[in-house]
């Protein structure tokens, strides 16, 4: 048995069975479960949202209940989205990793610019101390998430 805040497996190592059998029953939304490294280990903020991007998963899926479809569209994503963050920070110096990773992002910080896969608008949801990003078009059937400081924003 794992203690508490032991880590979970690392990404790389799951295949999509040990995917599914992390999530099952995780009533929590798909975009915190990723995160949370005692789950998963190995996948942050960026990657999160860049990997539900690929894999075309809205940020407040229900962990527990995805699809045996959408479980293999996760498990593919994670596999090629931490596989190229990987192959990019090969042979590049610590220094410049931030901007080298920032140049792979879809979604990730990019608020207000186009999908680079539907041209939709990427849209953020904030918390208090963080935020995140998604397309609507891509991830949740062409709905917007509420946000209420994008919707104060917008007013
Ligand atoms: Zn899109």
């Amino acid at each position: 048995m794992p203690g508490i805040g032991a880590l979970g497996p690392d990404a790389l190592d799951l295949s999509v069975d040990d995917l599914g059998a992390r999530l099952t029953g995780n009533t929590g939304r798909i975009k915190t479960v990723l995160t949370d490294q005692t789950v998963i280990a190995g996948i942050g903020n960026a990657y999160s949202d860049e990997i539900l991007h690929a894999a075309r998963i809205s940020p407040f899926a229900t962990a527990g209940k995805l699809t045996d479809l959408q479980l293999t569209a996760l498990h593919d994503a994670m596999v090629s989205v931490l596989t190229d963050a990987v192959t990019r920070s090969v042979g590049q110096k610590a220094a410049m990793l931030k901007g080298e990773k920032r140049s792979g992002l879809r979604v990730h910080g990019r608020t207000g610019l186009p999908c680079p896969v539907c041209g939709d608008i990427v849209r953020e949801v904030s918390f208090a101390d963080k935020s995140f990003q998604y397309c609507p078009c891509c991830q949740t059937g062409g709905k917007v998430l509420a946000d209420r400081r994008m919707s104060r924003l917008l007013k």
